[in-house]
């Protein structure tokens, strides 16, 4: 034998005796440590994660010379590793410093913890869903909030179906499946990929005719297209982008005015549903649902979770006897609203019973109306405990720039805003950007020349210190 395979043969049998010192899988598992890590998952799982702690262990021991710790410690914490790994949710929470508030990608409205509890309460046990406790028998899903919504919007008549984009298919499909239905050149919208006003009308059934000029649209173009296929006119709010210049439309009361003449409904979209005027925070007038339904259209949709700050749903409002043909609609099955949807949308509502608290207690409105002053001293407060720990490579600073309100609610606004920029000096800004989105919580952030833009308008006070430790960790300064 060579000298050699010598070494190599001693080599492999001091490995075997490495390999031998391993604990066996049964005997970890009576470990009392991972008899609690069995308690909080399950057997099943635990076993799992023990026999990789071990051939982990064992791939190191057969490819590394430095001796590896083989004591049940150091294995118990490598399964406690891969659990927490392994067994955890991917959808999960991230910090939006993007500063669009209802930010699509990012689950548009976050919901308050009043709200928050009261699907708790519901979800948690049985409810009465569907079941009318005075009379004792089965009830409907829609009577918990038709009242309350009366009471905010005037509303005679009230349901909610599962997103805005079903509210509008479900209305067109119940009013004019086989007729017509007259829509504005300037308002057949594309609302994010999939929904367009045109195909939507067609889904339904329903045959478009277009009036109007994309910048004009008057009454009588309208009236000329009124005959006796006219199934309804429909007004869509165009919520994410503006005609400016030469332009005219037709407001919705006169068109209800019009569609009375001729007997036939008036539906407008109204997408982002904003039940109070933001105005007098300084964003534009946009017309509210109280408003809309005042003007008397026959029924009014919009979406729960843009400007009303609520759960994704699609509230349907408007006359008692088309919201009972719609509601009996055999699509509205498959549409329909779940109790964890409806629990946030009352809870959400019943906040709008007075529109002061709802600015403060609605997450997404209180971040919409943020005062500048307020990201002013929270960028101070970032800034300053980033600077506080060197962090070479990086400068930190703050600016003054401009959030927005995003899910196609005042597309044209910028928000003034105090910002937190950060300029990488040796690493891209784009591998600082990954680097965010790597922290746990991941930090969402904008990037633009070069710089990060982090935007305190879309992060509550609470994350504030998740976000300050997930810059300094993404700024190796930790
Ligand atoms: C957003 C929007 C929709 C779609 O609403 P979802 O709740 O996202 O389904 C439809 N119409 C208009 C005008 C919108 O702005």
């Amino acid at each position: 034998m060579t000298e050699k395979a010598n070494k190599k043969k001693g080599d492999s049998s001091k490995q075997k005796e490495k390999l031998s010192s391993l604990p066996a899988v049964d005997k970890l598992l009576m470990n009392p440590k991972v008899g609690d890590l069995v308690d909080q998952y399950s057997k099943k799982v635990v076993t799992k994660a023990v026999r990789e702690a071990i051939s982990i262990t064992r791939e190191r021991m057969l490819s590394d010379d430095e001796d590896i710790d083989t004591t049940e410690p150091s294995l118990i914490s490598l399964i406690d590793d891969w659990l927490l790994r392994t067994h955890k949710t991917m959808l999960k929470p991230v910090i939006n410093a993007t500063g669009i508030v209802l930010h699509t990608n990012l689950g548009r409205a976050p919901l308050g913890r009043d709200i928050l509890e009261n699907v708790m309460r519901v979800a948690e046990g049985y409810s009465n869903l569907e079941y009318n406790l005075e009379k004792g028998e089965r009830g409907s899903r829609y009577d918990h909030i038709v009242k309350l919504i009366k009471e905010i919007t005037t509303a005679e008549s009230s349901m909610i179906v599962n997103n805005n984009a079903a509210a509008v298919l479900l209305t067109v499909d119940t009013l004019s499946k086989g007729k017509e239905v007259i829509v504005s050149r300037g308002e057949l919208v594309e609302i994010g990929g999939e929904f367009r006003i045109p195909d939507v009308i067609e889904k339904s059934g329903a045959k478009l005719v277009e009036v109007g000029t994309t910048n004009r649209t008057r009454l009588s173009d309208y009236e000329d297209a009124i005959g006796p296929e006219t199934g309804m006119i429909l007004k869509v709010h165009t919520s994410n982008y503006r005609i400016v210049g030469f332009t005219e439309d037709v407001s919705a009361a006169d068109l209800v005015a019009l569609a009375k003449k001729y007997k036939i409904p008036v539906v407008e979209d109204l997408g982002s549903g904003c039940l109070m005027d933001l105005s007098r925070y300084g964003l534009p007038k946009e017309p509210t649902v109280i408003e809309t339904v005042e003007s008397g259209v026959d029924i009014v949709t919009f979406s729960g979770d843009k400007l009303l700050g609520g759960g994704q749903a699609g509230f349907i409002l408007g006359k008692k006897d088309i919201i009972e043909k719609i509601k009996g609609n055999p699509l509205n099955r498959a549409l329909r609203i779940d109790k964890f949807t409806l629990a946030a949308a009352e809870a959400t509502l019943l906040i709008y019973k007075d529109v002061e608290i709802a600015v403060k207690r609605i997450p997404a409105l209180s971040m919409i109306t943020m005062p500048y002053e307020k990201t002013q001293a929270r960028v101070k407060r970032i800034v300053r405990r980033v600077n506080s720990v060197p962090h070479p490579g990086f400068d930190v600073i703050s600016a003054d720039d401009s959030s927005q309100s995003g899910g196609g609610s005042f597309p044209t606004v910028d928000i003034p805003t105090k910002v937190v920029l950060i300029f990488p000096l040796e690493i891209s800004s784009s591998k600082l950007e990954e680097r965010l989105r790597a922290q746990a919580p991941p930090i969402i952030a904008r990037i633009a020349q070069e710089r990060i833009i982090i935007d305190p308008r879309t992060i509550t006070d609470r994350e504030i210190p998740d976000l300050t430790k997930g810059i300094l960790n993404a700024l190796g300064a930790v």
